[in-house]
């Protein structure tokens, strides 16, 4: 795609739960959408990642929902609710969005470097230098710090809104054992651990590999945001062996991944921020809290706000 004559109509950044569920209500109601993410599959924070040694849910590893509307959104994807009420995809979490992903128009890989206002609409710049356009409306999803960075040359009220939110980083890492360990498949926090959970205990997974992803909390990250990955990795088995007692057997696979920014603990308070007409809107978990449905509940506030215009005044 280039620049074309009429409107490509809505262009959303993002293709986490907050922009594919954006996508997916403005699709149903009849709006030509196109989805654009940096990364090489959809899902965003709800990650599983293939490796030689299998799969590892190293994003979000459950999706608990509060709301009716969110159970249904998960229910009618396929989701399956485990015997703790969250919500789990198998193989992976991220194939909770087949389905979904399969009804779209997504284009991965394509990093959008810049949002202009002079191409008779919105236009989008990406990295290996297309200029796409015009949009009628664009939806940016990206955590915080990263949306911001994109909409303040275009609007500078939206990037001042935004300016207030906080993201913490969190360390994840993959790791399959040699031997079972004594330990719940979900165990919860201890020390700098945030939680660690055995893949082959969610529902459905037929794994057997003794294979964990653990989640460090954020001030363990803090401390080592830059560091080096192989070198994280080791101090979290460390830390992990630690914090629960164990002797850890031997380690067949270990890698550490960085999550830059991981969750909120300083929402906006409010599902998205618009500018006055509603073409430029701005969105994702960080809004409303730091969990998936958050983000769900900022994706389908956009697409209504899209879908009346209403205007909401920065
Ligand atoms: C380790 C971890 C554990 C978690 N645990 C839980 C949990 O137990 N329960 C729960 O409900 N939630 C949990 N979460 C949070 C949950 O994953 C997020 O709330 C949710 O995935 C956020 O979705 P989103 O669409 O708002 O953002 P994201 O998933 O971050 O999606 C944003 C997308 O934008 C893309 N993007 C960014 N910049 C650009 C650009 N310039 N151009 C193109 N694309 C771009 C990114 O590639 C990404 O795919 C966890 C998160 C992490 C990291």
């Amino acid at each position: 795609m280039n620049r074309v004559e009429h409107s490509l109509g809505i262009a959303i950044i993002g293709a986490g739960i907050t922009g594919l569920t954006a996508a997916d209500h403005l699709v149903k109601s009849g709006r030509e959408v196109h989805v654009f993410d940096k990364g090489r599959g959809a899902g965003g924070r709800i990650a599983t990642r293939r490796t030689p040694n299998g799969v590892f849910d190293h994003g979000a590893p459950e999706l608990q929902a509060e709301s009716q509307e969110f159970r249904d959104f998960l229910a009618a994807l396929g989701a399956i609710v485990g015997e703790c009420g969250s919500n789990f995809g198998a193989p992976g979490m991220r194939s909770i969005f087949d389905q979904l992903i399969s009804k779209l128009d997504i284009h991965q890989g394509a990093e959008v470097t810049a949002i202009d206002r002079d191409s008779g609409g919105l236009g989008l710049h990406f990295a290996d230098g297309r200029l796409v356009a015009p949009f009628d409306t664009v939806l940016v999803t990206a955590p915080a710090p990263q949306a911001r960075t994109l909409v303040a040359p275009v609007a500078r009220e939206i990037a001042a809104e935004i300016e207030k939110v906080r993201m913490q980083p969190i360390w994840s890492c993959l790791v399959e054992f040699s031997e079972p360990l004594a330990l719940e498949g979900k165990s919860e926090g201890r020390g700098a651990v945030l939680r660690a959970d055995r893949m082959a205990s969610k529902p459905l997974r037929n794994d057997p590999r003794e294979a964990w992803v653990i989640h460090m909390r954020p001030e363990f990250a803090c401390d080592q945001l830059f560091a080096d990955r192989a070198i994280v990795a080791r101090s979290i088995i460390e830390a992990f062996g630690d914090a629960y007692g164990l002797t850890l057997p031997q380690v067949r696979y270990l890698e550490a991944h960085r999550w830059r920014y991981a969750f909120a603990d300083q929402p906006l308070g409010r599902p998205f921020v618009g500018d006055a007409g509603n073409r430029l809107l701005v969105g994702g978990d960080w809004t409303l809290g730091g969990r998936a449905e958050h983000g769900f509940q900022s994706g389908r506030a956009m697409a209504n706000a899209v879908l009346s215009r209403e205007v909401v005044k920065v």
